[in-house]
């Protein structure tokens, strides 16, 4: 491919304060380039050191990195652990009656869980697993609501060596049924009702649905938490087990299983932005150092921060920056069941001033959403707790990251824009917030160990300016393993022979800018081609979000006779959706505003106004399917992990 065009131009600097740089983990460039240094000098024994320094091994590793099967890529292959013990048991003596959870629920009770009793309670559930046979490598589907128990059952599972595989609890019957049958899975955990928004969320009459569907025969067991005094779903008494009847009269002790660091911790399956979701596989080892390192150099963890990821244990972030990453580093983490509008769009505001949250990591579609929704709310709440502001998930415009950084952040706290994905384990790609100064909209510099790239399609290196293929270098230990079930499409996905194999293919488009910071400009599969020019959609995107009206946009490509392809934008202002002339008016407004901003090549040719964008239940953008509806097409894709499908009918009749 020729290379992709940046027309996006994006300047202001924010750098750490003195006092925020003196007291972080990784303490100014010095610091973070000397970790670099060391990476680059010996990479094995750079990843061997935190490997011993953060990791608590039962048996310690001998061998770092195994190639010889390459893309199969090993690490520390010979060490025995836990990821349990590591977030949990090995906190004991020093910080057992330290708060491991604070978990806020839908109605806003709060509960605070001790790192003792998370132990007891992992331990009682784990042995109750044991009871009904779960053993080593067994899967275990996890369709919980987002509750302390999720947490539990992911740990419980981690500890006896059971391999875990959480499916969002929004999912309906049949993408379920097809995780189940994918991971041949003997056992569900799962509650009677969950609650978001004031309303239960019916998961075990979904479960009994996923169940009775062919190819879900592996199931065994269906162990079902009552989060609901008075729910109406069913129980089968031959199959479904009560949680609390389970673990009655468990031991609260639970010998954790050592395991290989090699051994299967989790799938995990992706959002399905692009396609049919692949059945993500982590290892242990590997998995829980990327956790570890990025804990304490991304989100610079203190003793006495309050943690808070506001993403599902439904998805990887969920994963490693709620079940693992903060009981890992021992620190106390906030645990929110609910949704960021209920019971209005301040409850994250405050949810921040109730539990005096230090730390604060959530999606750029909620904060779009939020603005949208009562951008003053706010300042109605003392923010003063935070002090480091996170983002994940997609790009984040530059618009909206000023909002965060001032409205919310009090220009105070640094903002870490975290690229990665499923398939990453952890952090890839952020600011290490006490260090390297902070761009609005871009992830900035690769971290320490990490070798990113940005290639064109014979793999060179791409000038500044110019977009290419984002590629990592060298295997690293969070990486995925592989696809369950599927190595042929892992490798083909991720070590295309394109690259001789040699790369792992992200699957993201990006550009160096002039100070070698990276910039995500959208997925490689929604690439637009303008009379020659490749347009990436995330600066088309950014500048119409730059718009005072516009709340969100997505931008794809749509055949055009003489330039190849024309822009085609879906919009969502911050008003109501525009109708007839007003419409138009607004349309022709802002096709003038994105020529003037970056310029006539990016000027949509067409815009559609739209309440609200099609996205995948992590709350990404999914294109794919807005290219059918700007060619007037049926859509004929997987539509399974769609959150709101009923949009789709809204926009393919939004032509004006
Ligand atoms: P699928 O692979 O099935 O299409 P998905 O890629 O949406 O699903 P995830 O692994 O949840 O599934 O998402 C990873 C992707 O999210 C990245 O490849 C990237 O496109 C996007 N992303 C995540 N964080 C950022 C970020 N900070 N900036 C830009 N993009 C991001
Ligand atoms: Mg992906």
């Amino acid at each position: 491919m020729s290379s992709i065009d940046s027309v996006l131009k994006e300047n202001r600097l924010f750098p750490p304060s003195d006092d925020f740089r003196v007291k972080a983990n990784v303490s100014g460039m010095e610091g973070y380039n000397a970790l670099c240094e060391q990476a680059n000098g010996d990479y094995e024994g750079f990843w061997a050191n935190l490997g011993r320094e953060l990791v608590s091994w039962n048996k310690p590793f001998t061998k770092v990195l195994n190639d010889s099967n390459a893309p199969f890529f090993k690490w520390f292959e010979d060490g025995k652990l836990n990821i349990s013990y590591n977030c949990i048991d090995r906190h004991l003596d020093a910080r057992g009656d330290k708060t491991a959870i604070i978990f806020e629920a839908d109605d806003g009770k709060s509960e605070h869980v001790s790192y003792r009793q998370l132990h007891a309670r992992v331990c009682q559930f784990a042995n109750g697993l044991k009871l009904l046979g779960v053993t080593k490598g067994d899967r275990v589907v996890v369709y919980m609501p987002h509750t302390v128990e999720a947490v539990v059952a992911m740990q419980a599972c981690a500890r006896i060596g059971a391999i875990h595989s959480v499916v969002f609890g929004g999912f309906s019957a049949g993408a379920l049924r097809d995780r189940i049958q994918d991971a041949q899975a003997k056992i569900v955990i799962t509650a009677n009702e969950g609650f978001r928004g004031g309303k239960p969320v019916p998961l075990k009459a979904t479960v009994d649905e996923a169940v009775a569907m062919e190819g879900s025969e592996s199931i065994e067991k269906v162990i079902v938490l009552r989060r609901l005094e008075n729910s109406s779903a069913a129980f089968n008494d031959a199959r479904d087990v009560w949680w609390h009847e389970l673990v009655e009269g468990q031991p609260t002790q639970c010998e954790p299983e050592w395991v290989d660091a090699e051994h299967p911790l989790f799938i995990l399956y992706t959002s399905g932005s692009t396609g049919k979701p692949k059945g993500i596989q982590h290892s242990t080892g590997g998995y829980l150092l990327g956790a570890l390192t990025t804990m304490k150099w991304v989100f610079d963890y203190r003793e006495g921060d309050i943690y808070w990821c506001t993403a599902d244990v439904g998805w990887i972030t969920g994963h490693s920056y709620v079940a693992y990453g903060p009981l890992a580093i021992g620190a106390t983490q906030v645990v929110f069941e609910g949704v960021p509008t209920f019971p209005d769009a301040g409850r994250f505001w405050q949810m921040i001033e109730k539990h005096k949250v230090t730390t604060f990591y959530t999606a750029p579609t909620a904060i779009r959403s939020l603005i949208k929704l009562g951008g003053d709310l706010p300042k109605q709440y003392d923010l003063s707790s935070l002090r480091l502001l996170g983002t994940v998930g997609e790009p984040i415009n530059p618009e909206a990251w000023i909002w965060y950084h001032e409205v919310v952040g009090g220009g105070r706290c640094p903002i870490v824009d975290t690229w990665w994905q499923t398939e990453t384990g952890a952090n890839m790609i952020a600011p290490l917030p006490g260090a390297v100064a902070t761009k609005p909209g871009s992830c900035t510099l690769p971290i320490p160990g990490i070798i990113a790239d940005i290639v064109d399609e014979a793999g060179a290196p791409v000038e500044p300016g110019k977009g290419g293929f984002l590629v990592v270098r060298k295997p690293w230990p969070s990486m995925v393993r592989t696809i369950w079930n599927d190595p042929e499409r892992f490798k083909k996905t991720y070590f295309p022979e394109d690259f001789n194999g040699q790369l792992y293919l992200a699957g993201d488009s990006a550009h160096f800018d002039e100070n070698g910071y990276i910039w995500i400009m959208g997925r490689v599969d929604d690439v637009l081609n303008v009379s020659g020019h490749r347009l990436g959609t995330m600066e088309i995107e950014s500048a119409l979000v730059a718009n005072p009206l516009v709340a969100e946009a997505a931008v794809v490509g749509k055949p055009h006779e003489i330039k190849g392809e024309s822009v085609c934008a879906f919009v969502v202002l911050k008003g109501a959706r525009p109708e007839g002339d007003d419409a138009k008016r607004i349309a022709k407004e802002l096709r003038e505003w994105v020529a003037h901003e970056i310029g006539k090549i990016a000027m949509p040719d067409e815009i559609r106004f739209g309440d609200n964008l099609p996205k995948t239940r992590s709350g990404k953008i999914m294109r794919r399917l807005l290219r059918d509806i700007a060619k007037g097409q049926e859509i004929t894709q997987d539509t399974s992990t769609l959150e709101n499908p009923a949009i789709l009918e809204q926009l393919a009749k939004s032509a004006i």
